[in-house]
């Protein structure tokens, strides 16, 4: 994969993810869980990195999906599970845009 991007982009979302799960354990145990705030900073290092067009389109899918990039794989939308048009295929592993699913919207990534 080439679009470097998306690569912070998708690392943008590890992090997230990651301080979602301790949230969520923060929540179900009632207390703090240490390095909350280093994942907070370190989710902030990694959007000033991120162009503000596809940081935006991140968090306007994060407002409807737990995961807003999701992987292709065997030219499937791994999010929805839907089967991705052909001519999809060469855009998505060589173009620097940012590919979207057509039925449900998130965002794709290539896995090499
Ligand atoms: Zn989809």
């Amino acid at each position: 994969m080439n679009n470097t991007e998306l690569e912070k982009l998708v690392h943008y979302q590890d992090i997230d993810l990651m301080m979602r799960e301790a949230e969520e354990v923060e929540k179900t145990l009632g207390f703090q869980i240490e390095g909350c705030e280093k994942l907070q900073a370190a989710k902030e290092e990694q959007a000033r990195h991120i162009s503000p067009r596809y940081l935006n389109t991140y968090k306007r899918l994060r407002t409807r999906y737990k995961r807003p990039i999701v992987p292709v794989k065997d030219d499937t939308c791994l999010g929805c599970f839907a089967k991705l048009p052909t001519a999809f295929m060469g855009m998505g592993k060589t173009d620097q845009k940012l590919m979207t699913c057509e039925h449900c919207g998130r965002i794709l990534y290539w896995m090499v």
